[in-house]
């Protein structure tokens, strides 16, 4: 009785229909809001938690859709990823990044989320060294954040492009770090600059073993001469927590939502606070 319960909730549901149809509406609209140039960069700020300046910003994608409003890039970009579209969007993504980042008033970095997608299907050192050169921004202020993922089927490609990318000059954030499988052999097998810690280990610490476990993340990390940045910063007893625990940037609510470009050339034109 109960397996054939599982069963029936398992068969194709008018709800899937219905998320199948969004999906497909999702793809379609999305091909055609990048022709018309309809997506935006938001900037979210990351600050050097013991001076609290601002030294970069994490550029993150925003799709207000005609009729659907805003959809979430936790929705589009893994639908972009599973068509391919992530190719053409990813590309328009770091050229946008850059050309902004090269007008603003102060050298902060601009990191850009880089899918493990764009790592199998094109030549991104070459996409990054050609944003880079129409942009004229120094390959020393652009990041990428890399994300572990079960889509990637070859490892030794990964490990060559981010060789590659490096020897740009490029920096290498690994992103969302402790969630994946693989993390302690990241610091063995791959060249990077940067751990950016999950906003798990940040937000809601309830036991003293959250507490213990974000300590080490820093320490590990330290330890293999990485700079350390955590996400998920949402009030002062965190941002003095970090810094206690000897993180060296944060990024997060407390510090500042996600903003336009507009804000943010704003914001880092304006003196520091004090
Ligand atoms: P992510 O790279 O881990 O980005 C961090 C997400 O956490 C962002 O959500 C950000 O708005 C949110 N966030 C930042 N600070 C806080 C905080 O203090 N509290 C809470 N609760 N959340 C915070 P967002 O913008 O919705 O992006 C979601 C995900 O979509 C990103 O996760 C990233 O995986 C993906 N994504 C966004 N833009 C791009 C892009 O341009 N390219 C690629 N490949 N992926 C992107
Ligand atoms: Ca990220
Ligand atoms: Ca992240
Ligand atoms: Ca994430």
């Amino acid at each position: 009785q109960a397996r054939a319960d599982r069963i029936q909730t398992r068969s194709f549901s008018p709800a899937d229909q219905s998320i199948l149809d969004r999906h497909r509406q999702l793809d379609r609209d999305l091909r055609r809001a990048l022709e018309r140039n309809q997506l935006r960069l938001n900037f979210q700020p990351q600050v050097d938690l013991k001076s609290r300046r601002i030294i970069g910003t994490e550029a993150l994608m925003r799709w207000d859709h005609p009729e659907l409003g805003p959809v979430s890039p936790a929705e589009f970009i893994p639908l972009a990823e599973e068509t391919g579209l992530i190719v053409e969007l990813g590309r328009w993504i770091l050229n946008e990044a850059c050309e902004q980042a090269a007008a603003w008033p102060s050298p902060v970095t601009v990191a850009v989320n880089v899918s493990p997608i764009q790592f199998q299907h094109v030549d991104l050192a070459s996409a990054v060294s050609r944003a880079l050169r129409s942009s004229g921004l120094p390959a020393s202020r652009l990041e990428l954040e890399i994300t572990e993922s079960s889509r990637v089927t070859d490892p030794g490609r990964v490990h060559a492009v981010m060789w590659q990318l490096r020897n740009l000059g490029v920096r290498l954030a690994i992103d969302d770090f402790g969630t994946g499988y693989s993390s302690l052999s990241y610091f063995r097998d791959l060249p990077f600059d940067l751990v950016k810690i999950d906003q798990s280990f940040v937000r809601n610490r309830t036991s003293a073993e959250d507490h213990r476990l974000l300590a080490a993340i820093i320490e590990l990390s330290t330890k293999m001469d990485k700079h350390t940045i955590a996400e998920g910063v949402e009030d002062e007893p965190t941002a003095r927590l970090l810094t206690e625990m000897g993180c060296t940037y944060g990024q997060g609510y407390y510090f500042s939502r996600p903003i336009s470009g507009e804000d943010f050339t704003n914001l880092l034109s304006q003196p520091p606070r004090q």
